[in-house]
């Protein structure tokens, strides 16, 4: 059913990406693979899919539970978490690990104290089998431990054969600056790795999208509202899956859209209180008032400039506001200026 609201995992849910998905099978073989795009753009079921039609055994570490400055414990506990959904293929190897052990079907790991395993013995010991090691969102694993999951990784990209790491990310910088293969200091430095880039829907396929999706729930709608709901949501499949339902549910237009802007401005709500609560008060505010000046129209340095002056009543540095840009720029939200999700730039009207 294409207006599933969970991610895709079998081929025949999968609408398109056909191409991305064979690009990844066929680089499956591959050390380190990224899938990065926007949120909503289906990272999560193409990833499955793939995993599923590549018949490979894998291991998914989804590291949206993961809060930031996150610690060993909560690192690792979602590696026991999914070790543990695999257990019938790792149990052999895992239960000669000092530092595991299995209870019933459960594997835990200890992260501190006597016989605690490092992630990068970890790896080699899961190398002992071919094994898939999916990273969602993993710009998440950013922040204190980030610099010795690098090292894991560049250590098992050289040594470990029978792993790899597909990694996927919706901050497209953030994770980019994780993997950061061009830095000299960083571990992965040098290494290669191939990106899978996904793009939003043309306007004839969110039609199609659209239109098989309502066929499937036996659900006849106009052209007019296939028009609008293709015109406003841009393409991005999580929307067009979320329009379709609320369009099924409530049979309002308007009503969708709504609930649609309320989802993403609580998003970003999430977001200003990150910075809130990791920097600042101010920092928080300013976060919010770039948003809602971008979202004006503001579209150069200079008019945002002044625009976040006046609502801040009080000027901003120049540093500042360029570490404001880049940042949304890393986690595309923004890009020149301009927001990379319509319903987001709708809902930073509302902040
Ligand atoms: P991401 O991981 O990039 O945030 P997801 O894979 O979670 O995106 O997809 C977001 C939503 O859109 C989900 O409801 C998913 O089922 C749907 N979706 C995304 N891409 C497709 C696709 N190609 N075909 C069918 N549904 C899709
Ligand atoms: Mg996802």
């Amino acid at each position: 059913m294409l207006f599933d609201e969970r991610p895709k995992d079998r081929k025949e849910d999968l609408f398109d990406r056909e191409r991305e998905v064979e690009e990844i099978i066929n680089n499956i073989k591959r050390p380190l693979l990224l899938i990065s795009g926007v949120r909503r753009i289906g990272k999560t079921s193409v990833l499955l899919v793939s995993l599923n039609e590549a018949k490979e055994n894998y291991i998914l570490i989804d590291c949206r539970k993961l809060k930031e400055n996150y610690g060993r414990k909560e690192l690792y506990s979602l590696f026991s978490e999914a070790l543990s959904s695999k257990i019938s293929y790792l149990k052999d190897v895992l239960e000669k690990v000092k530092g595991i052990s299995i209870a019933g079907n459960y594997v835990e790991i200890k992260w501190g104290g006597k016989n605690y395993i490092s992630l990068s013995s970890l790896f080699d010991e899961l190398n002992k089998k071919r094994l898939i090691i999916a990273i969602d969102e993993a710009q998440r694993l950013r922040g204190p431990l980030s610099k010795e999951i690098k090292d894991a990784i560049a250590h098992a990209y050289d040594y470990d054969r029978n792993l790899t790491f597909i990694l996927t990310g919706s901050e497209v910088g953030l994770l980019h600056e994780l993997i950061d293969v061009e830095n000299e200091n960083s571990p992965v430095y040098g290494r290669y790795y191939l990106e899978i880039t996904l793009d939003r829907f043309n306007k004839e396929r969110s039609r199609e999208f659209l239109q098989r999706g309502f066929q499937e729930i036996s659900i006849k709608v106009e052209d007019k509202i296939i028009e609008e709901i293709v015109n406003y949501f841009d393409g991005i499949p999580g929307w067009l899956t979320f329009a379709g339902n609320e369009y099924a549910t409530k049979g309002k237009i308007e009503e969708v859209k709504k609930t649609a802007v309320k989802v993403a401005k609580g998003e970003l709500e999430n977001l200003i209180e990150e910075k809130t609560k990791k920097v600042s008060y101010i920092t928080g505010k300013r976060y919010r008032n770039a948003l809602k000046c971008i979202a004006k129209g503001e579209n150069s340095w200079s008019k945002l400039l002044s625009c976040m002056e006046k609502e801040e009543g009080s000027t901003i540095s120049t540093s500042v506001l360029d570490n404001i840009i880049q940042n949304l720029e890393k986690m595309s939200i923004i890009k020149d200026y301009e927001f990379l999700d319509p319903v987001y730039k709708e809902a930073s009207k509302l902040l």
